[in-house]
């Protein structure tokens, strides 16, 4: 071993910053973060080469003094905390007095503020953490941060960086929460000047939801303040059966005016709504919950997301009972079970699809299902969801698809069901399911040799886009093209659809689900086009 030394400041800088700043949107997050602890009501965004190029952060907030310049820039300077006992009653975003010393040892950075008891602004400017310059300038009230060069001086944090699709989902998605906590305030994103987010102030935090993601309002449900006891409250908004999503991306939790992430009552949420929705389909919700500061762990990580609830057991049963509460209430039941198709009282399971010609018919003979059925067992994939059930024992040495085809056809039930007889199972199948099952094989071979069969549409179908699922269509469009879905902007959040796969029966969620991309996979999930 070595002699023991104590490293170097501009070492101890970087590593501090690696903790703190990961990506663009990590820089981000912190200086939104400080311009809402500073009363803004207006925030400009201007990004360039997805934040890896340049940030710019423009607020019309308190602003700072001109002789805190410097020392807003020292590692454990913050105006948020005066001492321990502070922490326990932490009302702002930040606190830790750690976001601009990490920022500015990371980058070229420049920042410019006037304080609202001030008639002067002032500008500083700083590289790798070292001053450079500062003077007065002409600046209105608050601060305007432009960052760039993002890493320059840590080339390995640089090389993990994504592509810049990713990179600017990451960004949109570390925006879009704050937007629906601070209905009032402004919010402005463009990137190369291009408008990304454009959100005048919202009367209401329904407007500014259905706003901000693309949703119709009266398709959301929202709950009075519900008052648990002294100290905890709950406000939940909830989707309808008609908001449906491939993935989780439009679920919010908010404790005491904090966005966070909570894995148990994320799967609480999602498990009330098995009621209303078939599996893998994901509905939006937003839930607040206000509980007093010493309920929560403050000592978690700034950049870590996940809250601790001391005592969250009350909590989360009651976010349960009042979700199934009202989703039953104000929702449509489900119908039946239905893997990989959803029926609602207006499109109920029909037969006469577009499956009809390679899938199963209605008034069959044995024979002709046993066909068919012998179709299903070589396209399914029984290892997915349970597109087919067991009842009675369902312990059995052999592969599901290995007793089907063993199985003896027995019947058929209310043209919806078809039973198998296997040694000590009784095998049902959804025969809807099965066909939409066949239908996408046989899309997924048509993708695959070549170019899929064609409808196209006298007048467009339009899809209203979130601001994430524009961004995969911008960087997309070509792609969906080869697989049949043929899209240009209608309006600046709103996709036309001209022509989709013939296969497909519902081509608006077909396309929804292949846009619903989280950013980090590059290819499309063919199999979301089955899922609905
Ligand atoms: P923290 O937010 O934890 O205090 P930061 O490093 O993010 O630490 O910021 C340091 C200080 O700089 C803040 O406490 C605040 O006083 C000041 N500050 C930073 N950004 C702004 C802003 N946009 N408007 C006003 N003051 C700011
Ligand atoms: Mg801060």
């Amino acid at each position: 071993m070595n002699h023991v030394k104590v490293l170097p400041e501009d070492l101890i800088s970087k590593i501090a910053a690696g903790e703190v700043i990961e990506r663009p949107a990590s820089v981000i997050k912190e200086l939104i973060e400080n311009s809402f602890d500073a009363e803004s009501k207006t925030l400009e965004i201007n990004i360039e080469g997805s934040g890896k190029k340049s940030i710019t952060i423009k607020d019309d907030g308190c602003g700072i003094f001109s002789q805190d310049l410097e020392t807003i820039f020292l590692r454990h300077a913050t105006s948020k905390i005066k001492d321990y006992n502070d922490l326990f009653s932490i009302k702002s975003l930040g606190f830790r007095g750690e976001a601009l010393y990490s920022i500015a040892a990371i980058s070229d950075l420049t920042l410019t503020s006037r304080h609202r008891d001030s008639q002067d602004a002032w500008q500083i400017h700083l590289r790798g953490g070292n001053k450079k310059s500062i003077h007065p300038v002409n600046m209105s009230q608050g601060t305007k941060i432009e960052i760039k060069e993002l890493f320059f001086n840590t080339p390995a944090r640089r090389k993990f960086l994504k592509s810049d699709t990713t990179e600017l989902h990451q960004i949109v998605n570390t925006i879009t929460p704050y937007t629906i906590l601070f209905p009032q305030i402004k919010f402005f994103l463009t990137h190369y000047k291009k408008m990304i987010i454009d959100l005048p102030t919202a009367s209401s935090r329904l407007k500014r939801i259905a706003k901000v993601l693309n949703l119709d309002p009266n398709h959301i449900l929202e709950t009075e303040t519900i008052t648990l006891d002294d100290n905890t409250r709950l406000k939940l908004y909830l989707s309808d059966i008609n908001i449906q999503r491939a993935r989780k991306d439009m679920q919010f939790i908010f404790v005491n005016n904090r966005p966070v992430q909570n894995h148990l009552i994320s799967y609480h949420i999602n498990q009330a709504y098995r009621a209303i929705l078939p599996p893998e389909i994901f509905p939006f919700f937003a839930i607040f919950i206000d509980i007093a500061f010493d309920n929560i762990d403050v000592n978690i990580h700034p950049t870590k997301r996940e809250v601790k609830i001391k005592n969250d057991f009350q909590i989360i049963n009651s976010l349960r009972s009042i979700s199934e509460e009202n989703l039953i209430r104000f929702s449509k039941p489900k119908q039946i079970f239905t893997p990989g198709g959803n029926f609602t009282n207006e499109n109920p399971p029909l037969l006469d699809s577009v499956g009809e010609t390679q899938g199963l018919e209605r008034d069959n003979t044995s024979q002709k299902i046993s066909q068919d059925t012998n179709k299903l067992f070589a396209s399914f994939d029984f290892n997915s969801q349970s597109t087919v059930f067991q009842n009675y024992k369902t312990v059995s040495d052999k592969s599901l698809k290995q007793q089907l085809k063993e199985a003896k056809y027995i019947g058929q039930f209310n043209r919806k069901y078809l039973f198998f007889e296997s040694s000590e199972s009784l095998l049902v199948i959804d025969q809807h399911a099965a066909q939409e099952r066949i239908t996408y094989e046989t899309l997924i071979t048509q993708i695959e040799i070549s170019t899929p069969q064609i409808q196209r549409l006298l007048t467009p179908i339009l899809l209203n886009a979130s601001a994430q699922e524009l961004i995969v269509w911008e960087n997309q469009k070509e792609e969906l093209e080869k697989f049949g879905f043929s899209t240009t902007l209608f309006d600046e959040n709103t996709i036309a659809l001209h022509s989709h796969p013939i296969l497909i029966k519902d081509p608006k969620i077909g396309l929804r689900n292949l846009l619903s991309l989280d950013g980090e996979n590059r290819r499309f999930d063919l199999d979301s086009l089955a899922r609905r």
